[in-house]
C-alpha cells in the first residue's frame, strides 16, 4: 500500500482529528463555519479526507494568502487538531524542513480532486511510529536526519504528592 505525503504550505492549514472524533467533527465544523462568516481569517476552502483509521480525519483549510506559523497554529490548535502533534510540529519548523505533514494512503488529487499533487509517497506499512521514521525513504528525503525527532514525548502519571500540594509541587 502507498502512503501519500503532504506538506503543508504558509497557505494551508492541516487539521488531524486523531482518536474517536466523531462527535467533535460537529464542533470543528460549526467552529470552521463560524470562522469563515466572521471574514478575519482568508480561509477559501475546507477540504476533509478520511484518515487511515476509523473516525480519523483530515481537514486542509486552503487560504487565500499567505498566513504565519503563529496564525496556522492557532487554526488548528482552535480545530481540535491533535494536539501533541501540533506542538510538535510547532518546535520542528525550527529544526527541519516538512515540520507539518499529513500521510494519507489516497491520493487527494486522483481520487478527491485536491487542487495539488502529494509532496512524495513511500511503502511503509503500519502507522509512522518513531521506527518507521527512521527507515521511511520519504521522511528521509523530506525531513532529513532529525525526522524522528519528537519534542514532546508521552505524559508521565503525576506522582501522588503532586496532586495534593500547593505551593511549590516540584
Ligand atoms: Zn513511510
Amino acid at each position: 500500500m502507498k502512503n501519500y505525503w503532504y506538506i503543508s504550505t504558509p497557505k494551508e492549514v492541516f487539521i488531524d482529528l486523531d482518536g474517536d472524533r466523531t462527535n467533535r467533527l460537529v464542533t470543528v465544523l460549526a467552529r470552521i463555519r463560524g470562522i469563515m462568516e466572521s471574514h478575519k481569517f482568508p480561509i477559501r476552502n475546507v477540504w476533509m479526507f478520511p484518515s487511515q483509521s476509523d473516525n480519523h480525519f483530515h481537514l486542509v483549510l486552503s487560504l487565500n494568502h499567505e498566513c504565519s506559523i503563529e496564525v496556522r497554529t492557532a487554526l488548528q490548535l482552535y480545530c481540535f487538531s491533535d494536539v501533541f502533534r501540533t506542538c510538535n510540529n510547532l518546535m520542528r519548523y525550527e529544526r527541519m524542513p516538512a515540520a507539518d505533514v499529513l500521510i494519507s494512503n489516497l491520493n487527494w488529487y486522483k481520487v478527491f480532486g485536491f487542487y495539488r499533487m502529494p509532496d512524495s509517497s513511500c511503502l511503509c506499512k503500519g502507522k509512522h511510529n518513531n521506527d518507521a521514521m527512521q527507515k521511511c525513504v520519504a521522511a528521509k528525503e523530506l525531513r532529513g536526519k532529525e525526522r524522528a525527532f519528537i519534542y514532546f514525548d508521552k505524559p508521565v502519571a503525576p506522582e501522588d504528592f503532586f496532586m495534593k500540594k500547593f505551593g511549590k509541587i516540584k
